[in-house]
């Protein structure tokens, strides 16, 4: 009991201050500035915020949701993400080690690694889902971080941990090998056959963040304060938080009193997601001027939807050529199999990094495959752009850390629970326009908390996939 209490206060308490940087990332990375420098001001009147008024939560409550200064309404967002990201990192850990949801996650000792990728994975979660809510746009700079994160975190998990999770089996060469292929592919589209055109994985970030956009927002902020904040507004705003945090202050208390056994745990865990539900729903709430631009630009892009889906299709030819040149060499040479399969093997100390590598990358070349796939055949279908080339990104960050089982399970579940989600949203603002982002890592994270049970109720079915595409038996 004592040591788990101690790691439950740790995490929350890491939970809220980690969710305090990531707000600054959050206001930060759209608007172009930097995140390490400098210290955090009041957007309206510039004045410094002073160390205990930056307590998360606390200081926000303490300061009646108001500047010290100039008396500004700050956004309930800073402290709601606090709240959020301190849920998230005491459920996990409720999650994988107190209940024994995850078969991964058996001894601490040689899984540590595992459990940092996903707090980060969170945190980018967290990252993502809150820019998306605000300017409809995914930062893939955040999510490439936490793609890296993942191929670290695989690498430094110990050979002998590694070999009790469900890998690549048989196949390991001949992936590692398509993977090899893949990548030199992207670097032969990167460099040769698309060096003039624009790469349309780069295509959502300049594009919505150029200077135009940045300064665009930088005069909308200016502008707000000189319409008068409406005082009842952010009482109710208070009101709601103060809620949320004792909500969630009795979340992380029931995680170290609760039982520990199946059934306790599924009831706890539909809280945990009742309550990442409700973050969203809270975060989407207000109205934004962004609702009507991407309405507008979806309307603008309607008419070239389905040849921008096909250009997109051929520039992603290289790498899933890449992938089958390599997958026929390993076929065709035992030699070179020979050879991929020693540098697969090679052991350093504990570890087989090769090993490791080879998860994070599978998990992102399938994870994107499938996601380009959705995109590509739904804009063709439907004429208009049917989901993000941002989102493909968050598929891809999951399927580093977490695994393609996740990813690509969670997309379902969050397509789901997405459109319930969209509906409670509209009930609150007439716009069109939405984030697909926050009801993707929604879907991850039912599936991180409930692994076991999904992972049980679907493995027939993956064990006649996988007997239909290679002629091996499932494990
Ligand atoms: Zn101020």
């Amino acid at each position: 009991m004592m040591p788990e209490l101690i790691v439950v206060i740790f995490l929350a308490v890491l939970g809220a201050s980690i969710g305090s940087f990531l707000n600054v990332v959050i206001y930060r990375l759209p608007r172009g500035e930097s995140i390490v420098s400098p210290p955090s001001r009041c957007p309206t009147c510039e004045r410094w915020i002073r160390w205990y008024e930056n307590v998360p939560v606390l200081s926000y409550l303490a300061l009646r949701g108001r500047c010290a200064g100039c008396k500004t309404p700050i956004s309930p967002r800073y402290a709601l993400v606090e709240l959020i990201t301190a849920v998230l990192f005491v459920a996990i850990y409720d999650a994988l080690y107190l209940s024994h949801m995850h078969p991964w996650f058996n001894g601490a000792m040689a899984t540590w690694p595992l459990m940092a990728g996903h707090l980060i994975l969170l945190a980018v979660l967290v990252v993502c889902s809150a820019i998306d809510i605000e300017f409809y746009l995914i930062d893939i700079r955040i999510t490439y971080f936490a793609m890296m994160a993942g191929a670290l975190m695989w690498m430094s998990v110990p050979a002998a941990h590694l070999a009790k999770i469900d890998g690549l089996g048989d196949n390991a060469a001949m992936i590692l090998a398509g993977l090899t292929g893949a990548v030199i592919g992207m670097i032969i589209r990167r460099r040769i056959v698309f060096k003039n055109t624009p790469n349309p994985e780069q295509q959502e970030l300049p594009e919505q963040l150029g200077e135009e956009n940045v300064s665009e927002l930088k005069k909308n902020e200016s502008a707000k304060p000189k319409s008068k904040p409406k005082s009842n507004a952010n009482a109710w705003q208070v009101a709601g938080l103060a809620i949320f945090a004792f909500g969630s202050i009795c979340l992380i208390v029931w995680a170290i009193l609760g039982e520990h056994d199946k059934y306790s745990f599924a009831m706890r865990a539909l809280a945990y997601v009742g309550w990442a539900f409700l973050a969203i729903i809270l975060g989407g709430i207000p109205q934004r001027q962004s609702d009507r631009e991407i309405v507008q630009a979806i309307e603008e892009e309607k008419s070239f939807a389905r040849i921008t889906a096909l250009k997109e299709f051929a520039g992603l030819l290289p790498i899933i050529i890449g992938f089958l040149v390599g997958v026929f060499a390993i076929h065709a040479s035992p030699a070179l199999e020979n050879v991929v399969r020693k540098i697969y093997e090679l052991k350093i100390g504990a570890f087989t990094p090769f090993v490791g590598l080879s998860y994070a990358l599978a998990g992102i070349f399938l994870t994107s495959t499938f996601g380009w796939a959705v995109r590509i055949l739904f804009t063709l279908g439907f004429g208009k752009e049917a989901m993000g080339a941002g989102d493909i990104y968050i598929l891809a960050a999951i399927g580093a850390i977490a695994g393609t089982f996740v990813a690509i399970v969670g997309f379902f579940i969050g397509s789901v629970i997405g459109v319930f989600g969209i509906v409670v949203l509209l009930l609150w603002k007439t716009s069109r326009a939405l984030s697909y982002g926050p009801w993707i890592a929604i879907g991850a994270w039912i599936c991180l908390l409930f692994y076991n049970p999904i992972f049980n109720y679907l493995r027939p079915a993956g064990a006649m996939m996988l007997h239909l595409f290679t002629g091996n038996e499932g494990k």
